[in-house]
């Protein structure tokens, strides 16, 4: 029995919203790809999604982390003990998920930022989800090769870098879907805009490595748009992409940016 936050978008792709991030579950019959894990304190609602659509935790093939935010990485190091689960992530990716450094955006970002509409909601929400939190995954790895991934889904890892060094999102070519993480979001709660587009500039460790990384996605065979935030994007990605483009330059002109 599905919930109302656990939606179908494929044959066995499963979007599921949680408290303010998105996860990806790629099912094959009692086993599954799990893309992302939520914050900390989304643990047992993420374990409530795997229950919904039939996969037991320890039965998880791997866990794929698109980057090592909080927000995204939360219970990965829990499946990874518990279980003994797979975190792998792209390769530039590691030292950050071990914590060797944080790149994540600071409270003092936060606080200067204030006076936008939705970021200090946000912000209480995102401490009390665990944003702050130390968890990290002590044994990441690195993918095995260079191309698909022999897990549920087969799954291509297309990098991505600009939100973080390592950003990696991943391309379902079989179900013609993309799991973009926040390369590309369809929303977030200190965003007006609609659609799909970058994230604030805040979140971003370098916003114009970020939009340099939509070439690598609109090249890409997808209907559907599996973002970290905000809900599926029914258009192919060479549309998503010139979407995101467009509120960037309209953000850049509003800012005054060359
Ligand atoms: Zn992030
Ligand atoms: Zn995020």
């Amino acid at each position: 029995m599905l919930n109302d936050d656990v939606v179908e978008v494929g044959s066995g792709v499963y979007l599921v919203a949680g408290s303010s991030t998105n996860w990806v579950i790629v099912k094959d019959g009692d086993t599954a790809t799990l893309v992302d894990t939520g914050y900390p304190r989304d643990r047992e609602r993420l374990l409530a999604s795997l229950t919904a659509v039939g996969v037991a935790p320890g039965a998880l093939a791997a866990v794929l982390i698109t980057h090592a935010h909080n927000d995204h990485m939360g219970a990965a190091e829990h499946l990874r003990r518990a279980h003994g689960t797979r975190v792998l992530m792209h390769r530039a990716e590691l030292a950050h998920a071990r914590r060797e450094f944080l790149h994540q955006v600071s409270v003092g970002q936060v606080l200067a930022n204030g006076w936008r509409p939705g970021v200090l909601p946000w912000a209480v929400h995102a401490l009390r989800a665990g944003g702050t939190a130390h968890i990290p995954v002590v044994e990441p790895q690195p993918f095995p090769g260079e191309d698909v991934l022999d897990v549920p889904g087969h799954p291509v890892p297309v990098p991505t870098p600009g939100h973080t060094d390592g950003h990696c999102a991943y391309h379902l070519p079989d179900a013609g879907i993309l799991i973009t993480g926040d390369a590309l979001v369809s929303g977030h709660p200190t965003s007006r805009r609609r659609g799909p587009q970058l994230l604030p500039r805040m979140f971003h460790r370098d916003r114009g490595r970020a939009l340099d990384s939509l070439t690598a996605l609109e090249e890409l065979t997808a209907e559907v748009l599996l973002p970290g935030h905000g809900p599926a994007v029914h258009l192919n990605a060479v549309a998503a992409v010139a979407h995101a483009r467009d509120l960037a330059a309209r953000e850049d002109r509003s800012a005054g940016a060359p």
